[in-house]
């Protein structure tokens, strides 16, 4: 009963929010399972949840061993060592932090078909964070390219460890900004329409700055 009102609480408020944001497009939910058992994953599938997040490849992989590859969509949202690629590229579609050249070349080796990415970007410039710096973005689309496998859908960020909505409403819009910026130029590797921002504590700041995937744990499957 819990996961079953818990989707329904949080799909009303993307809604609601999307239509007040005027946010046209669609704004794709992704339940975050890293905490908790496949059991509580299945329950979120059965709700309608259609895509799962994992920050482990040893999570994700032992879910997906008993849910099935083919029965949501797989999100790697952790940073991901390079020597673990090979284990759960194959089993992914979508990469949410690509933060490095080293990783685009390693995916480039081990991938069979191309990997839909964002590109993780460390808009707030703590030190704990990952992702790389926003006057990077330009220089490091452009190595990418080299890669065929990487796929550049969108940008990615984590939002600074604060309280205060107006800090984190800046680091969104920024992310927005920097993401149009990089849409203009029609990189044909990186048509980067995408933007995942957002978790339980302030995705509806980042709709309202136009969060186009929200990654979203804690408030889907508190008991
Ligand atoms: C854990 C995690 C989330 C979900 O966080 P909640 O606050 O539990 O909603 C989203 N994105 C990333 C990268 C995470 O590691």
């Amino acid at each position: 009963m819990a996961i079953q009102n818990n989707v329904q609480k949080v799909r009303a408020r993307i809604e609601e929010t999307s239509a007040r944001a005027a946010q046209k497009k669609q704004v794709k939910l992704i339940g975050v399972t890293k905490s908790v058992s496949t059991d509580i994953a299945r329950q979120l599938l059965e709700e309608g949840v259609e895509a799962l997040g994992e920050n482990r490849p040893e999570g994700l992989l032992e879910k997906q061993k008993e849910i099935g590859r083919d029965a949501c969509e797989w999100h790697f949202i952790g940073s991901l060592q390079t020597r673990k690629v090979r284990q759960v590229i194959n089993a992914i579609d979508y990469l949410h932090s690509l933060d490095r050249i080293g990783l685009a070349e390693e995916i480039e080796k081990r991938a069979n078909e191309p990997v839909k990415c964002f590109v993780q970007v460390n808009v707030s410039g703590e030190e704990s964070k990952h992702g790389i710096h926003p006057e990077d973005i330009h220089s490091f689309l452009h190595e990418v390219g080299q890669y065929p496998k990487v796929q550049v859908v969108g940008l990615m960020t984590m939002a600074p460890l604060t309280d205060d909505e107006q800090t984190i409403r800046e680091v969104f819009r920024s992310l927005r900004q920097l993401r149009d910026e990089v849409q203009e130029r029609h990189y044909a590797h990186a048509p980067c329409t995408e933007l995942s921002m957002g978790m339980s504590g302030d995705f509806e700041t980042a709709i309202e700055e136009g969060a186009t995937f929200v990654r979203i744990g804690t408030v889907l499957v508190e008991a």
